[in-house]
């Protein structure tokens, strides 16, 4: 791995290849120039601001680039057509960006004399400073490479963003860096900094978001029943997930969502530790220390104490137990895991009320359970299943979709949804040198390839690894 070396560098010069493709300036580039030139006060606030701060000559070489050239004739909506305002970040090649300014002229001499440099003093993170500098008569101009928000730049804020929202941190982000030959991120400090107040407007924009939720299923409700107010009552479907898989997560969170909009209308997150607790863990309890510590920690982080399974009944107790509260609505149809606990554990919450919940399957769920988890526990159980060209993950998720496939095209057919279930089955146990698809569908508009082949007379269908016979006859009491 890289290192970033800790020195700052000398100021690095970006000659490009402007002795190699020094040619005349081709006419869509003039045009292009023009456009983002006339457009700069839709490119960048912040360019404005710069030329104001330092530079005249930018001013000149906004104006000049009009007086000094000859203008070609271009039609005026053909160029709007094809030179729409850009926005957003680009990854650039510095040594592209700078032979490009190779072929332009200095707006002060009319040289093709301009080099591009980059200001290692004011780098900020994966915030550039860059300058221009004509060789010729010594015209420069430096601007950033990134908008300000705030106090940070907006590159900045963007790059902590995606590495939280993709479950990195300061490491990750440092790695990604090295690894596309891009500066390093802020640091670690400005990086958590950055973290925390992306982590308390998200928080924000998340609460606004549910309460709007909530707000469009009362309305909803409101339309739909005779009554005039609530609370009314819904459906939702209730899951947790937890921050590692097994029971040594020692976070999870617990998710409602609505079943009429598909939105999440509350989460919980549960937490078994507090990074200040244990940090004062070594302290003499009975300390003045201790004592004054505990006094001002009044928000601990640490809001469950129990195994990691047990999380998920004890969020979404909190949630039903203040759904009337927070959206004056009822979570009065339960859909979750079959052997969820957390039925039982919500099914008495609106029991003042007089209203019983129901619960209800999804299909989701089902075919997590039925077959991911199933298969996963009976493969535990007889090692003999296991091991290459049997019973593998992969080959368990796979015969997971099709059940889901099954049930899903089957609604309201139990039959049907059986044969399909089995034909599944058989189509994913299926090999070149032994195909099993009598019970899929025939014809060319079957879910099966291998049957949309023989309707079609073509040969586009390849076979996965299949399941051995005596794998498919162990499975089979587990599936139907
Ligand atoms: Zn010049
Ligand atoms: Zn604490
Ligand atoms: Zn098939």
């Amino acid at each position: 791995m890289p290192k970033f070396s800790s020195q700052r560098r000398n100021k690095r010069k970006f000659h490009g290849n402007r002795f190699t493709s020094k040619q005349r300036v081709q006419d869509e580039e003039i045009v292009a120039l023009e456009s983002t030139s006339s457009g700069s006060g839709a490119s960048s606030l912040h360019c404005q601001k710069e030329a104001e701060e330092c530079s005249a000559s930018f001013q000149k070489l906004v104006t000049n680039t009009q007086e000094g050239k000859p203008k070609p004739e271009v039609d005026d909506q053909i160029s709007e057509e094809n030179s729409p305002a850009i926005t957003g970040l680009r990854f650039c090649d510095m040594e592209v960006l700078s032979s490009v300014f190779a072929q332009l002229r200095c707006g002060d001499c009319g040289n093709f004399s301009l080099l591009l440099m980059e200001d290692n003093m004011k780098r900020k993170g994966c915030a550039s400073t860059l300058r221009l500098l004509c060789e010729h008569c010594g015209w420069k101009h430096s601007f950033c490479t990134s908008k300000k928000q705030g106090k940070s730049y907006e590159i900045n804020r963007r790059l902590v963003y995606g590495m939280r929202t993709i479950g990195k941190g300061y490491a990750g982000a440092r790695k990604f860096c090295a690894i596309m030959n891009m500066p390093p991120p802020p640091t670690e400090k400005a990086f958590i900094f950055n973290s925390r107040v992306i982590g308390r407007h998200v928080k924000e924009i998340a609460k606004e978001s549910m309460k709007k939720a909530g707000q469009d299923i009362y309305a909803f409700k409101n339309q739909c029943t005779a009554s005039e107010a609530g609370p009314f009552n819904c459906g939702v479907s209730c899951d947790g997930t937890w921050q590692k898989r097994g029971y040594s997560s020692r976070n999870g969170c617990v998710t409602v969502i609505s079943m009429d909009t598909g939105r999440v209308l509350d989460v919980e997150a549960l937490s078994q530790g507090c990074k200040q607790c244990e940090r004062h863990e070594h302290l003499d309890k009975t300390s003045l220390e201790y004592q004054t510590w505990r006094a001002e920690h009044t928000k601990c982080k640490a809001n469950f104490r129990g195994s990691a399974p047990a999380m998920e009944p004890e969020g979404a107790e909190h949630i039903f137990q203040r759904s009337v509260e927070l959206h004056n609505l009822r979570y009065t149809e339960f859909y979750g895991d079959g052997d969820s606990k957390s039925f039982s554990r919500v099914k008495g919450v609106y029991e003042d009320a007089g209203i019983e919940m129901e619960k209800k399957e999804c299909i989701g769920h089902v075919q997590k359970r039925r077959v991911g988890t199933a298969l996963r526990k009976l493969k535990r159980e007889n090692p003999g299943l296991g091991g290459k060209g049997k019973l593998t993950d992969s080959q368990i998720d796979k015969l997971q979709n099709y059940y889901g496939i099954a049930i899903r095209s089957n609604v309201g057919d139990l039959a049907g949804m059986k044969k399909a279930i089995h034909a599944s089955l058989m189509h994913c146990a299926s090999t070149e040198a032994r195909p099993l698809h009598d019970h899929c569908p025939t014809g060319s508009a079957s879910w099966c390839r291998y049957q949309q082949d023989k309707a079609n007379g073509t040969k586009l269908y390849k076979h996965g690894p299949g399941l051995p016979l005596e794998v498919i006859a162990k499975l089979k009491p587990e599936y139907i």
